[in-house]
């Protein structure tokens, strides 16, 4: 069964799927993994008839802890420990407050993304009043925390520790506070010079109400109220936050001891890993969950974050075997629909193309012609050829409207992926008027082989790639040599490397002419 559907067949109740952000800079991919998987189990769960919600919350109370290097330090660093919510814009003109605008950038995604969740800001929840309930109830419980701290995590809070920070009255900063009392009404703060080691506290003291949006609970204790306030019945973490003694268990432990309730399912998920690198928020290495959503088209990217059952990591790296691979596994399950849609055999959805399912943005898969998105980016790069004129002589039928719409996004991609991830050595350079002097690196035999290769393609029918391909083979047979022998041969003549695409695809790019002459030439030096 696909992972989402277990999840949601053993459900009984009414579901509520929650997940959150806290929005401290450009969001990056990892992220959208979260995302996608809540969305998928909300999407599961409706088509098996059960009723559910799916929320998204903003934590824009949490403080501003680094300012990300694509900012100008000397503005931003000022604001260093303010809520999220109360630091100014990047732009102004495009959302009116910091955690505004770097939510409504990821938010852009969702649309993108089919994601329909109900967004909500945690500054919305603390200012109305909504959360006074728990932060009373919370104060009231500050020494059963600091226990379930101690029990759980093994961290030891101060005797005097309450689970809250106030927004300092004078210097506006929320990281930097430390409540030591509680009277029912009011806590007592100070503003701590040496509350954290990345910001320092002004060293104002005094009493505030709690209340209505002047401060907030510490994360792990604010997601337990978040979960009772909203009613939360699935969510699940990524694993950084899901070890033994992490912030779940903190959380899952006081939801238990001081509310009374079971907290919501959990199961947790793992990471993106981006050429062997976690990829992490902070450091930002240039695949925003933005840039990718860019690149890729969204039904791609979906599939891209949910065919992984949650559990495993994701190896995701930009380059070119990767990306033609995963546009390669979507056209074979978009194929295997065809195919039984062909045969009237698809009254239910077998599990293997519930990610194809899933990957949609509506609950309906349309299919379209898979042009493959390798030898788009292999047409690209051939000069002078009329693109649209190639891709309709390699397709068997001819082509809609929404055939084209779908090439035409790929044609993007692979316009997008050589201008910004492409390496040089990934690119495709035809040696088109001069013979690549690398050919002085062949060997007789290597010769002798593109000479009969030569005379073999005067028998091929078809101009055609897998015909091509066939006949580079056939030749290799046919002589006892060695493919690993003689297909760096084709690729020195024409490319001046070792190393290309498929020989017989690459050849079904060029001019049958060219190809002839320059194995002519090459063969005889
Ligand atoms: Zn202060």
């Amino acid at each position: 069964m696909f992972w989402a559907d277990k999840i949601a067949a053993s459900s009984q109740q009414p579901e509520l799927v929650n997940d959150s952000k806290t929005p401290s800079g450009r969001v990056h991919v990892g992220s959208l993994r979260g995302v996608i998987i809540h969305d998928v189990i909300y999407r599961a769960l409706k088509r098996q008839g059960k009723p559910a919600r799916f929320t998204y919350g903003v934590d824009d109370y949490d403080p501003l802890d680094t300012v990300p290097r694509y900012l100008d330090a000397e503005k931003f660093s000022p604001y260093l420990g303010f809520p999220l919510c109360n630091v100014p814009s990047p732009d102004p003109t495009v959302a009116p407050d910091y955690a505004k605008y770097y939510m409504g950038e990821f938010l852009q995604v969702f649309d993108y993304l089919g994601v329909k969740a109900e967004i909500y800001y945690l500054r919305d929840l603390y200012r109305e009043g909504k959360l006074n309930y728990y932060i009373d109830l919370f104060l009231r419980n500050a020494a059963v925390i600091r226990e379930i701290y101690k029990e759980v995590s093994n961290a030891q809070r101060p005797d005097d520790w309450y689970p809250f920070q106030v927004i300092c009255e004078n210097c506006g900063r929320i990281a930097t506070t430390y409540v030591s009392k509680y009277d029912g009404e009011r806590v007592f703060y100070t503003c701590r010079e040496d509350a954290t080691d990345w910001v320092k506290g002004c060293g104002y003291q005094g009493w505030i109400s709690p209340f209505n949006g002047n401060g907030k609970l510490p994360w792990k204790v604010e997601w337990v109220a978040k979960w009772d306030l909203l009613g939360v019945t699935i969510e699940m973490s990524g694993k950084d936050h899901s070890q033994k003694g992490g912030s779940r268990d903190v959380a899952n432990a006081i939801c238990r001891k001081i509310l009374k309730k079971k907290p919501p399912f959990h199961s947790p998920y793992e990471f993106i890993l981006v050429n062997g690198t976690k990829m992490s928020s902070s450091k930002g290495i240039g695949s925003s969950a933005k840039e990718m959503a860019d690149l890729l088209p969204p039904e791609i990217l979906r599939f891209l974050m949910l065919r992984t059952q949650p559990k495993t990591v994701i190896n995701f790296a930009p380059n070119y075997e990767t990306i033609t691979r995963l546009f390669r596994d979507y056209d074979a399950l978009l194929n295997q629909y065809v195919d039984l849609l062909a045969k009237g055999e698809i009254s239910e959805l077998p599990p293997t193309l519930l990610p194809l399912y899933y990957s949609q943005l509506e609950d309906e898969i349309k299919p379209y012609y898979t042009f493959e998105l390798s030898t788009i980016i292999s047409l690209l790069q051939i000069p002078h050829l009329d693109l649209k004129a190639e891709i309709e002589k390699r397709c068997d039928r001819p082509l809609t409207d929404y055939d084209w719409q779908k090439i035409n996004e790929r044609i993007d991609v692979a316009k997008k992926w050589l201008e910004s991830y492409a390496d040089e050595e990934e690119k495709l350079v035809i040696y088109f008027d001069q013979i690549p002097e690398k050919v002085s690196l062949l060997t007789d035999e290597q010769k002798q082989y593109l000479r009969r290769l030569r005379e073999y393609l005067e028998t091929v029918n078809r101009w055609e790639g897998e015909e091509l391909q066939t006949a580079l083979f056939t030749v290799t047979k046919e002589m006892g040599i060695s493919p690993n022998v003689a297909f760096p041969a084709v690729y020195y003549a024409f490319l001046g490397k070792d190393k290309g695409p498929k020989a017989g695809y690459l050849f079904s790019y060029l001019d049958k002419n060219f190809v002839f002459k320059r194995l002519e030439e090459v063969s005889s030096l």
